[in-house]
């Protein structure tokens, strides 16, 4: 397809640019999709506001590939699909996993795609430009699932999210005996606490200093919730436990005090699940973790294997999509988009529709 498009580019550390750029040509073995929606992640604010996860401390350490077109929480229809593609036609709803595996590396090989050495995420190289423009092409290493029919848009858009805190929950291999904590009750945070759920553990207690968010966190299955800047949480912890502490901790908010408070509320030979991705190197005493509690660290990155089950489970009705979606903006309104990802009290996630 030949012509222009609107598309948000970042260009550096508070400049992002909505301006026309060309549409991506695609290759025999690529595909054009008209994006429909895009969710803007805790990461593409942190992108803007010039986070060292993203920009590094120079160029040595650099992750983005400036300048880009951003997001990769982004579903819609292909528009055209190359010569050599199969299984995909023009018309077909589809959403795309945000990592582009390289299919050669050792982790790619043994099916690890998303611990792929070669990767890319959609949003943040050059050759995997991401969702916050009105066609995306998809690179021929792309993994796509087909939308069911019925699916709304905010249900489409929340898959990737959803699809990584699967990951999480199924990393913190939870028991039917445990007390589990989520801190952190953003949409993934939320979606967590009912992913949990599901799993039948004795108790779920879901953290976040957002009153709002506490709120929601009942809704989304927890027992318990506390905001740990209005009451005492280790005393709360400690009444719910016995004195014992919790089974396992899962971080999903990106705080720094969240990893401290996670430690210190685990129980000897507890499982801390390390899921939220933080702006900056964060410091801990590493002496809880082993001269202490022999507590099991376990990380959690992207999404694994988890897409087509998030779909699943949404389509039956098991993972709940209502209300996770707080806010839409038109593209070219990202500014405001952002800021309310960031700022609003009442923001879950944010989506964009270019
Ligand atoms: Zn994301
Ligand atoms: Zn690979």
């Amino acid at each position: 397809m030949k012509g222009e498009m609107n598309a948000l580019v970042q260009y550096a550390p508070f400049d992002n640019r909505y301006e026309r750029v060309e549409i991506p040509q695609i290759g025999e073995e690529e595909i054009l999709l008209k994006v429909k929606g895009c969710g803007i992640c805790a990461g593409d604010v942190k992108a803007y506001h010039g986070g060292q996860r993203i920009w590094g401390t120079g160029e040595q350490d650099r992750y983005i590939e400036a300048p880009v077109i951003g997001g990769h929480e982004f579903y819609g229809e292909i528009a055209e699909v190359g010569r050599a593609v199969t299984g995909w036609k023009a018309g077909d709803r589809v959403c795309v996993e945000q990592i582009v595996p390289c299919r050669k590396c050792g982790f790619c090989r043994e099916g690890k795609y998303w611990m792929c050495e070669g990767s890319a995420v959609y949003g943040f190289k050059q050759h995997a430009a991401g969702g916050f423009a009105e066609y995306v092409k998809l690179h021929a290493n792309s993994i796509l699932h087909r939308l069911p029919e019925d699916f709304t848009p905010e249900q489409s858009v929340l898959i990737e999210p959803i699809a990584c805190g699967m990951h999480a929950v199924d990393l913190a291999n939870i028991q039917h005996e445990d007390v589990v904590i989520v801190a952190g009750l953003g949409a993934i945070g939320l979606a967590i606490v009912n992913m949990a759920r599901l799993r039948l553990p004795k108790m779920i207690i879901g953290l976040d200093v957002r009153d709002f968010r506490v709120k929601k966190g009942l809704e989304f299955g927890a027992d318990a919730v506390v905001n740990p800047m209005e009451e005492d949480v280790y005393e709360r912890i400690r009444a719910f436990t016995g004195g014992k502490g919790c089974d396992v901790y899962i971080e999903a908010s990106g705080s720094g005090a969240s990893v401290t408070q996670g430690l210190n509320l685990l129980r000897n030979h507890g499982r801390y699940v390390q899921m939220g991705v933080f702006a900056k190197q964060v410091n801990a005493d590493w002496n809880v973790i082993g001269d202490g509690k022999e507590l099991t660290i376990q990380g959690s990155h992207l999404s694994a294997l988890t897409f087509q089950a998030v779909i699943d489970g949404i389509r039956m009705g098991l993972i709940k999509t209502d209300g996770l979606i707080s806010h839409r903006f038109a593209l070219e309104d990202w500014e405001q988009a952002f800021e309310t990802a960031q700022k609003d009290e009442r923001a879950l996630k944010v989506m964009l529709i270019p």
